[in-house]
């Protein structure tokens, strides 16, 4: 068999699981056509024979493996009106860090580092819920800086510990405090910028080079592994950066596109977006999103809709998804995906949603694949 052959077989075969029968053809998925630089190296192409000094020299670092994620059909989640409705996943929790968040340090870092603010040996401070933390943890170490991440006593103990794994050094907030108070985790990496000359703030809540990461790399995806079909964005929002970074570039390719921000109930957002009011927020379980504050990296703008979505809903479409779908993802990936089933079941017309599987789920098998804490938090497995 020629390797064209090979190669050939190869996208049929992936075409195939994936029941792409939709007319994205094999141009949608990372794996059947080396969509962007993932798989484009290495044994992958079936040209190994011809060509295998060359492609052994492609070859690259971990950290060059950021982003061109694949995109997966979710649709047998949903139980869409009319024919035509399709549901996709972005499987975000295949960068390299496991979280989308690898896509902004890396731009971040870049810009930093051009700019001259980021200087070798230099030293990184971050707040973050866990995989910012993570992702600059991870690229620090790979990049000869220090790390120094700030979170709170929420982040799962996995995304603790993951974070020290890479040789970050973690500071964890007192519980209980508010964001506006001088020991949450957010002011503390401020204050250890302000005190330490020459210490580098990610500060990804207000820095542009976060939605600009997502505005550069997951818009142009999506639209090109939608071949420009995608009707529907929906995500999470935390910092802001991924609906308002992917938001632009999408609603700069077609107008018409709807952005749609997920939030937990008890976030803020949605009372903000709908009447302008700062509320107090309220307790709730699922990480990495929803917020007490409205970060400068949120465009409001940009933003269609909001859908609520509770802790129970979150967890048992993570369950739902393990168990029909194989992907074992975080709590926010389960929140954008009801949120993304919620508009596909009412849509009227054809159309392509598509949200962000943000996370790996084994950063938090103690919590939301956790029977016993899902028991104290009294939310039952979604699916046996
Ligand atoms: N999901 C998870 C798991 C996250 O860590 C984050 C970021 N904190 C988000 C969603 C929200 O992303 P953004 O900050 O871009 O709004």
């Amino acid at each position: 068999m020629s390797h064209k052959q090979v190669s050939q077989k190869n996208g049929s075969l992936v075409n195939g699981t994936n029941g792409h029968s939709n007319g994205y053809g094999n141009g949608t998925n990372g794996l059947s056509n080396g969509y962007g630089n993932r798989y484009k190296n290495g044994f992958t192409d079936g040209h190994h024979v011809e060509h295998g000094h060359s492609d052994f020299m492609k070859i690259q670092r971990y950290q060059d493996l950021i982003g061109s994620t694949p995109m997966v059909d979710i649709t047998s989640l949903a139980n869409p009106k009319v024919p035509g409705v399709k549901v996709l996943g972005k499987c975000e929790f295949l960068n390299p860090g496991f979280s989308m968040k690898d896509r902004i340090v890396k731009n971040i870092f870049d810009k930093a580092e051009q700019t001259g603010l980021l200087k070798p040996g230099g030293t990184v401070v971050a707040a973050s819920s866990g995989n910012t933390g993570a992702a600059v943890a991870m690229l620090a170490a790979m990049r000869g800086y220090n790390a120094v991440i700030t979170t709170s006593p929420k982040c799962s103990e996995e995304k603790v510990a993951s974070i020290k794994a890479y040789g970050a050094k973690l500071i964890m907030s007192p519980p209980g405090v508010s964001e506006d108070h001088p020991e949450s985790y957010m002011n503390m990496a401020k204050k250890l910028a302000r005190e330490n000359e020459g210490w580098f703030d990610v500060n990804q809540y207000d820095n542009l080079d976060n939605p600009e990461g997502h505005y550069r790399t997951l818009g142009p995806e999506i639209w090109e592994q939608t071949v420009g079909r995608v009707t529907h964005f929906v995500a999470g929002g935390s910092t802001g950066g991924t609906i308002t970074g992917t938001g632009k570039f999408l609603k700069g390719k077609n107008s018409n596109i709807q952005c749609v921000l997920a939030d937990p109930m008890g976030s803020i957002f949605h009372e903000y977006f709908m009447s302008q009011k700062l509320t107090k927020p309220k307790k709730f379980l699922v990480e990495g999103v929803g917020k007490g504050s409205i970060p400068g990296c949120m465009d409001f703008g940009v933003i269609d809709d909001v859908i609520q979505v509770t802790d129970k809903q979150s967890f048992q479409t993570c369950h739902q998804l393990a168990r029909k779908e194989g992907l074992m993802v975080g709590g926010s990936a389960g929140l954008n995906t009801w949120a993304a089933i919620q508009l596909a079941n009412q849509l009227e017309e054809p159309g392509v949603v598509v949200t962000v599987l943000c996370d790996l789920g084994v950063k938090y098998l103690s919590k939301v694949y956790n029977e016993t804490w899902l028991q104290e938090n009294n939310i039952s497995y979604g699916i046996n």
